[in-house]
């Protein structure tokens, strides 16, 4: 039945994917942007022989296939003799959509049809998936294997063959890795280590089963149905052997985890000295011995930062004990550091590997961020997420309803405007200077005394009169903002201290006294590369990217847009995925649930713009070099402008029902892509 309030439009689209995806068509185009359904379920249609069958056809010309948006991009930059032809493709959807299941396929089609594809960079830019995946993904409601970080994978090629690649990361979420909230787990790695380590390496890391674990139990379930880590223990072992992981790396980046899990252990006893003055007492020292041992620490190092605090007055160090909170606060921070650390490091240690400098003629790339979010509590990292996905729905809109309709006012094209939802709106209420939220989070961040609360004023306080603001009824913590996908509530608890991001200098110079190495050759300065600042090799170990923690950079939630800002250089490929229903139940289309998406994203729009807009522009000499054989040659009087010559080739070759699909503009033909689809196939025949 279809829901209520639903115009026709948009009921033939809701019926038309329902149609389809019933069955087993989960891809469908609208204009060349690809509408993918999720069916949670595997389908065999990726197989080599769809690789052969997509391999140089242009899109459109087959059945909708994540494979055809991979051919055309593909085909793009093999006829590339210069940079500009760089492509992107831009998948977006909320989380559980299905996005890094699209970003592995299209990479899984250019590595088959690439023009060597046996290569090991191919193999090693493919086995990179599931190790950062690996690291990077976990379990929350809505998706089990989410991804909590943003991935913008570049693949290089020269000649059509690809000669390298580079992964960028942004805002890898670390609250996760010491709290999770019912249902949920940490990242995949953990369990994937417990379940697939043998006994002695087990017992060379001090490590027992998940549930014994504070960081890995919160969420009630160590178990992910469906989901065998054991098996991905091996995959994940697999892909470090072919990204060339020497068997050190991999003994430090197990020491590294298991570290953090016996941190995750320790726990406090509240004392009170004189003066009624807080402080704890560590309650078992044996997590505390491990963490020593296994990072190369000294032991009463680590008592003394979760204790204890230094503070410098007038050049002199003091020294406070922490209460229990702070002492937590400090356990919590450690073990954050040292897996965001250990992200970073396998990214740059990743890029190391495919990135191998080689002069490349053009680049495809793909973006899989983490997809929009609303749950029952909503945090800072939520907010972050959700900035993020307005930037990619503003991309979006502005290729396919600003620019284009910009250009045909520039051609002086007969057009009747369509109108879209612009977001820019909300991401000024978040961005903007002097006063959008994540300024005014700065400004508080950088002033001593103030509080979430003293934030969530000034956000009351700038933004009350805004349609896009609200506060709430109660006296909550709390502020709402209406995003393009829906009304999300943020609870600022938390939203200082994790904006500052800093570590207290105890907490760093204590990971400065580690010697574990995870530098693979320090007097090659081997991996002093991608976002690692060059440094003398001799002390180039973990302490980089902690103290690259310390740098205060209000810009790293802006740094997203870094990746927007790179893309004007880009011809986009957009692919939407869509999730049929809440529950993950495969081939279950809930129309409620599909047409809220469909709304949010704009599809209606999309289409209209689509099927009544000109998405193929060329030169009029370029069309007269392409398309002049269609014609006698007599019909094309000889110096005649190049306008003049297209007008009378579309005149003469297009069929009288055709007349309207193209419109001649100052500089440029204008063509809808049915034309230039018979257009090229009668060129074809000649
Ligand atoms: P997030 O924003 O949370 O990272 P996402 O959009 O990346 O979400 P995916 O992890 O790609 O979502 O997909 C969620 C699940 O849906 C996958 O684990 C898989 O089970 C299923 N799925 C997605 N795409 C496909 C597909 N093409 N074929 C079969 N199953 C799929
Ligand atoms: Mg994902």
């Amino acid at each position: 039945m279809l829901p209520e309030k639903v115009d026709l439009n948009e009921a033939s689209l809701l019926w038309n994917l329902k149609i389809r995806y019933d069955k087993e068509l989960i891809y469908t185009y609208t204009g060349s942007i690809l509408v993918a359904v999720n069916p949670y379920k595997m389908f065999d249609i990726y197989g080599t022989d769809q690789v052969k069958l997509y391999e140089g056809r242009i899109l459109g010309t087959l059945p909708p296939h994540l494979f055809a948006v991979g051919s055309s991009a593909y085909s793009q930059v093999c006829a590339a003799n210069n940079s500009s032809n760089n492509q992107v493709v831009v998948i977006s959807g909320e989380s559980g959509s299905g996005k890094t299941e699209s970003t592995k396929l299209v990479m899984q089609y250019l590595a088959a049809v690439n023009r060597a594809p046996s290569n090991l960079v191919t193999e090693q830019i493919l086995e990179a998936a599931p190790l950062l995946e690996s690291f990077g993904n976990a379990k929350t409601p809505r998706n089990d294997n989410s991804s909590r970080f943003g991935k913008y994978l570049e693949v290089f090629f020269r000649d059509g063959v690809i000669v390298g690649g580079k992964v960028t990361q942004y805002l890898l979420e670390k609250s996760r890795i010491v709290t999770q909230a019912n249902g949920e787990r940490n990242y995949h790695v953990f369990y994937e280590l417990l379940s697939g380590l043998d006994q002695q390496l087990r017992d060379k890391y001090g490590l027992l089963d998940p549930d014994k674990y504070f960081y890995l139990n919160q969420g009630g379930n160590c178990k992910i149905e469906g989901k065998n880590d054991t098996q991905d223990f091996k995959a994940l072992l697999s892909a470090m052997q072919v990204l060339g992981f020497t068997s050190e790396e991999q003994d430090t980046i197990f020491k590294i985890l298991s570290s953090v899990l016996h941190l995750g252990n320790v726990y406090f006893h509240r004392k009170n000295l004189r003066h009624g003055q807080d402080a704890v007492d560590i309650g078992s020292d044996a997590e505390i011995r491990w963490a020593a041992h296994l990072l190369q620490i000294n032991a009463d190092g680590i008592i003394r930062a979760l204790t204890t605090k230094t503070t410098e007055a007038r050049n002199e160090r003091l020294l406070t004990t922490l209460n229990i909170d702070q002492a937590l606060d400090a356990r919590d921070a450690f073990a954050k550091a040292l897996y965001s650390s250990l992200f970073s490091w396998l990214v740059a240690r990743v890029n190391h590997i495919v990135y191998k400098g080689t002069k490349q003629t053009a680049a495809i790339s793909i973006l899989d961020i983490f997809g929009f979010e609303n749950f029952v509590e909503n945090s800072f990292e939520q907010l972050c997420i959700n900035y993020a996905n307005e930037n990619l729905h503003f991309y979006f809109n502005k290729h396919i309803f600003k620019l284009e309709q910009q250009e045909y006012a520039k051609e002086k094209i007969d057009w009747t405007t369509i109108t879209y939802t612009d977001n820019l709106p909300i991401i000024h209420l978040i961005a903007k200077k002097p006063v959008g939220i994540l300024h005014l989070l700065d400004d508080e961040s950088n002033f001593p005394k103030a509080s979430d609360l003293s934030f969530l004023e000034k956000c009351h306080y700038n933004h009350a009169l805004s349609e896009l603001y609200s506060r709430p009824r109660m006296n909550s913590a709390e502020f709402a903002i209406k995003h393009y996908a829906g009304q999300v509530w943020y609870n600022v608890d938390g939203f200082l201290d994790k904006n500052r991001d800093t570590l207290r200098p105890d907490v760093v110079e204590l990971l400065i006294s580690s010697k574990i190495p995870i530098c693979y050759d320090e007097t090659q300065n081997t991996y002093c590369i991608g976002p690692f600042p060059r440094q003398p090799t001799a002390t180039f170990r973990i302490h980089v990217t902690v103290s690259k923690l310390l740098i205060k950079n209000p810009a790293q939630l802006f740094g997203i847009n870094l990746i927007f800002q790179n893309f004007p250089r880009c011809n986009p490929w957009f692919v939407r995925c869509i999730k049929p229903n809440n529950e993950k139940a495969p081939m279950k289309y809930d129309m409620p649930c599909v047409l809220e998406q469909l709304r949010y994203t704009g599809m209606l729009e999309t289409i209209r713009i689509r099927k009544t807009g000109y998405p193929v522009r060329l030169p009029f000499a370029h069309f007269v070099d392409r398309y002049h054989y269609l014609v006698p040659a007599t019909c094309l009087p000889r110096g005649a402008p190049s306008k003049e010559l297209c007008r009378i080739i579309l005149e003469k070759a297009a069929s009288a029902e055709d007349q309207c699909q193209y419109q001649l503009g100052l500089s440029r033909v204008f063509l809808r892509e049915s034309l230039e689809r018979t257009l090229e196939y009668n060129r074809a025949l000649i």
